[in-house]
């Protein structure tokens, strides 16, 4: 009999077995960087001539890896290969679908520190970082496998005299995935491995920050006997194979996690229905966040700073849960800004491969450059406390923990996104200000809360208008099956990930009536 789901546990690193272990798979991973991958169409490996370049974001000049880009010609092949794939799979037994998954994590667990030492080096992960990001995959993998078995159950109908009536959850066709590169391991193998458990076929088409992670998993998948064509697999820019394929007329419904702007281009794009579409594409849209924690002045302080400190710059503030703002009230203000600058002051920048860092590089040139110049717009702004610029001496993209104080609530850096190690500190005149606060900004993802005091917890359970509230502790850190994960507003189509409401996103409900 299969085991009720648990999560999966964490490494424990001081164990020097464990840290044995993570130094010889990052050892190991290196010894394969610079080599030239190709696409996945139809269990086939595809060449092209045009090539995207993945590298550390540690040290730019260390190439991961060589990705074949898909152009139009391969995503096209792509959509023939799923489109014939789903034709037998969507028979398959859900039962049988899910054990493709427990395989999955099954595989998964036995190379963990070589999957999370990818993530280090291709991304800039902790070891605790990226432990965590591949427990999340083998969860979603375990979670979904054993949800789809429920939900091919019959399913809970009022009985009607004279008729037989069923209602039966069906696959939907072709989806698309597309994950960011934060999570680019689990968030990745959350949406392909719902998407298909479900019975449909996918193209995954990876952030081009992180291919070889979305490449690793993809061979995984094809260990565990998948049949060709389910799972297809087309690295490329966004802006062209990724708008080429969300308008495709034969894509049935897009997974997306990542910013707002890309999520509202593809909402649109995809509601535009082409010539010979047969129906309304479905979005799963998660985008951004400008999440925040508030404390009151009946609060444990300490426990607050704490929860805040780790929520802001875990994984570099690169979390879409990450906390960006820290709402204190007035009474308690001066002391708590003392006590996040002593914490922040104590992080230990350094390189990913290392096991004692608080924090490794962010991810990328671009996103180095856009948080520098928010840096600067946030000195303009308020008092810098805290970091306030680049890590000198160091060719990665290393960036101190920037604590900047006295902000407004309406200011640039308390309203935009800026998805690094930016915390701003906003003065509140009392709990009911504290809470107006957190709600204004155009997104709803994740918030938390450090208070005593029983009517103010209740005030923000009721007020507080995020898909993911927190209570007493931080704002990251959610847990599959623990903590369904999803948000209001522009932070996206609240689709609650490692939820049991989750894997309807990708299937339809069939309702079937026989008058005897
Ligand atoms: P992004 O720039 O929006 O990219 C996300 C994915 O979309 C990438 O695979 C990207 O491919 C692809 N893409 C870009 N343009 C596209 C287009 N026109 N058509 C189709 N696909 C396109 O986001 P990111 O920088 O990777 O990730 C960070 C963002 O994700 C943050 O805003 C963060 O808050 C959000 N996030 C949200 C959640 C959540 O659950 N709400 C979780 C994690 C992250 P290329 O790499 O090739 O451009």
């Amino acid at each position: 009999m299969l085991t009720e789901f648990r999560n999966e546990p964490f490494t424990d690193y001081s164990q020097k077995a464990n840290e044995d272990a993570m130094r010889a798979a990052i050892k190991k991973v290196r010894s394969e960087f610079g080599k030239t991958y190709p696409l996945i169409i139809d269990g086939k490996e595809i060449k092209t001539g045009d090539l995207m370049v993945s590298t550390n974001p540690g040290d730019p000049k260390e190439i991961v890896g060589k990705f074949s880009k898909a152009t139009v010609q391969e995503a096209e092949m792509a959509m023939e290969a799923a489109g014939k794939a789903f034709e037998t799979w969507k028979l398959v037994p859900p039962h049988e679908r899910a054990r493709y998954l427990f395989k999955a994590a099954a595989i998964m667990r036995r190379r963990k520190h070589e999957l999370s030492a990818l993530l280090c080096l291709e991304i800039g992960k902790s070891w605790a970082e990226a432990d965590g990001d591949t427990a999340e995959a083998i969860d979603f993998c375990e979670f979904y496998g054993r949800e789809m078995m429920r939900l091919s159950q019959p399913q809970p109908l009022t009985a009607h005299a004279g008729e037989e009536n069923e209602l039966s959850y069906i696959p939907m066709g072709i989806g698309l995935v597309i994950p960011p590169w934060n999570f680019p391991l689990a968030i990745l193998v959350g949406m392909t491995t719902a998407a298909i458990v479900s019975g449909n076929s996918v193209l995954v088409k990876p952030s081009s920050e992180t291919p070889m992670i979305a490449y690793t998993f993809c061979k995984i998948m094809e260990e565990t006997g998948l049949p060709a064509g389910v799972l297809n697999f087309v690295p490329g820019p966004g802006s062209s194979v990724g708008d080429y394929l969300v308008q495709h007329k034969k894509t049935r419904f897009i997974a997306f996690t990542g910013s707002k702007e890309v999520g509202l281009r593809i909402n649109e794009l995809a509601a535009k229905p082409q010539a010979g579409q047969l129906w309304i594409k479905r979005v799963v849209a998660e985008m951004g966040g400008k999440d925040s924690i508030v404390v009151d002045k009946e609060a444990d302080l300490d426990s607050a700073a704490d929860g805040i400190v780790a929520a802001a710059f875990g994984f570099q503030g690169q979390k879409c849960s990450a906390c960006s703002r820290a709402i204190v009230v007035a009474d308690v203000y001066d002391e708590m800004v003392k006590k996040i600058k002593e914490r922040t002051d104590k992080l230990v920048v350094g390189s990913a491969d290392e096991r004692d860092i608080n924090m490794g590089p962010v991810a990328s040139k671009s996103a180095y450059e856009s948080i520098l110049s928010y840096i600067e717009v946030g000195k303009n702004e308020g008092k810098l406390t805290s970091g306030g610029g680049a890590v000198e001496g160091k060719d990665g993209f290393f960036i101190k923990p920037t604590v900047i104080s006295d902000v407004a609530p309406d200011a640039r850096i308390s309203q935009e996104e800026i998805f690094g190690p930016v915390l701003a500190v906003i003065k509140a005149k009392d709990w009911t200000d504290a809470l107006d606060i957190a709600n204004n900004t155009e997104f709803g993802l994740t918030g938390a809360v450090y208070s005593k005091n029983r009517a103010h917890i209740e005030q923000a359970r009721r007020d507080f208008h995020v898909g993911n509230l927190y209570l007493n502790r931080k704002c990251t850190g959610a847990l599959v099956g623990v903590h369904p994960f999803g948000g209001f507003n522009m932070s996206g189509t609240d689709s609650k990930a490692g939820g049991k409401d989750y894997l309807l996103l990708f299937m339809q409900g069939k309702s079937v009536s026989e008058r005897f």
